[in-house]
């Protein structure tokens, strides 16, 4: 297990999986805190990987 294969908790997939990309998180606009705290969902990076798809 290596780190590309952690998933935060407002990830669609796992970073690296095909048909991914990263995405402001949500959650936070891309700040990757929530007031003084880390995000939750992005685990504080400000991205989150989303599905993209080919649609
Ligand atoms: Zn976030």
């Amino acid at each position: 297990m290596t780190d590309t294969d952690r998933k935060n908790p407002g990830d669609e997939d796992v970073p690296g999986t095909k048909q991914t990309g990263e995405n402001i998180c949500p959650t936070c606009a891309g700040s990757g805190t929530i007031g003084q705290k880390p995000c939750p969902d992005c685990g504080g990076s400000g991205q989150v990987t989303v599905i993209v798809g080919d649609a």
